[in-house]
């Protein structure tokens, strides 16, 4: 079984292509896919309305792909984090949150991450592999199986392990298997992708899918965030926030500006005042996220009214500032703390 291909890896287009060799009509593409993204099938026998024979040859082809779930911690805020196995051996994490009425889950899109920022676990991690689409749809699939009440899982964010633009093709596909009528059926209004600012990649993620995104600026000058986030010197914030003008947004909609608060770094009213001009152009709300600490890193979170300073700047200005206490810091599944192991 070693060389069948993974169900879960194929678009919707590709599965076609694939099973015209066996004279398979087109429409049978969405009717496999249903069947293991809405039913849950985890083999071919489940799919009762393909012939006996058809099913015999699918399943000696394709393999319908699972993540094995080695840990799953509970925080006393209500928050679990999933560590998940991959077939190679790696690691990755997931963390599921709760919300007043429904979930949210946080996914990985790569083990560890080649971007290297000052203030983060996976950054220090460095870049292992990235996934595939199944390993990321598998994480999704897997928790929701794991709840008693499937359908309150309604939200995704892409705030796990990795930098989801540097893993491009993968990380489209799997939105599109998230929200395709085939697929899991999100909503696009619920799926956010966060990137590092990989300006480059911001245009083409504009026009190929239909999703919410958060950009973590963390700071508004371009020599404090060379210091924190080295990929501003690839695209300092300029060309960041041009990118981010671009960006196609449905009516209403605001891109999300994260922002990590580190103590003696980047908090200080100046620098809220420097970040309100900053995003003056852009339709900006602005989650405020208190530095995250972890054993081996100097940083620091700000005192609670430094943070309520800094937001207040922010909401003087008419933005939207909302400070997000990340949830699972006992059981180190918050902001920035995953991946101690690959
Ligand atoms: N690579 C993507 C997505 C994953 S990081 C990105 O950087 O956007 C998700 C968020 O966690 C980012 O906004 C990042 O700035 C934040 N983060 C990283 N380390 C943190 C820490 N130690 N404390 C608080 N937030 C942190
Ligand atoms: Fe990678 Fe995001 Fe962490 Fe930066 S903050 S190292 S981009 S995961």
């Amino acid at each position: 079984m070693s060389d069948s291909q993974d169900l879960k890896n194929f678009t919707e287009n590709a599965l076609v292509e694939w099973l015209d060799q066996y004279g398979a009509a087109p429409y049978r593409a969405g009717q496999i896919l249903r069947w293991i993204y809405q039913r849950g099938a985890g083999s071919f026998s489940q799919m009762t309305d393909l012939s006996k024979d058809f099913r015999r040859s699918l399943s000696e082809q394709l393999v319908i792909s699972n993540l094995n779930t080695e840990q799953v911690q509970a925080s006393e805020d209500g928050s679990r984090k999933y560590l998940f196995r991959l077939k190679d051996g790696h690691h990755v994490e997931s963390v599921l949150i709760p919300e007043r009425d429904h979930w949210t889950l946080c996914i990985s899109s790569q083990v560890g991450c080649a971007m290297g920022c000052a203030f983060c676990l996976t950054g220090r991690m460095g870049w292992v592999r990235n996934l595939e689409p199944s390993e990321i749809v598998n994480q999704v699939c897997a928790v929701r199986n794991d709840l008693s009440n499937p359908s309150a899982l309604t939200n995704i964010v892409f705030m796990g392990m990795g930098e989801p633009l540097a893993n491009y093709s993968s990380v489209i596909q799997a939105i599109r298997t998230l929200v395709g009528p085939n697929g899991l059926q999100f909503s696009s209004r619920r799926v956010t992708l966060s990137t590092a600012g990989l300006a480059s990649k911001l245009d083409d993620l504009g026009q190929a899918v239909t999703v919410n995104l958060a950009v973590s600026l963390n700071a508004a000058d371009n020599e404090t965030r060379n210091k924190l986030m080295p990929i501003n010197r690839t695209y300092p914030i300029e060309m960041l926030l041009s990118a981010c003008r671009r960006f196609p947004l449905p009516s209403r909609r605001m891109i999300t500006f994260e922002y990590v608060l580190i103590a003696g770094v980047n908090d200080r009213p100046a620098d809220a005042e420097h970040l309100a001009k900053l995003l003056r152009p852009l339709r900006a709300k602005i989650n405020l996220i208190p530095f995250n600490p972890y054993e081996g890193c100097d940083f620091e979170k700000p005192s609670e009214n430094a943070i309520l300073t800094f937001q207040k700047v922010l909401m003087d200005r008419h933005y939207t500032a909302i400070v997000r206490h990340s949830k699972g810091v006992d059981i180190g599944a918050a902001c920035g703390q995953l991946g101690s192991r690959a």
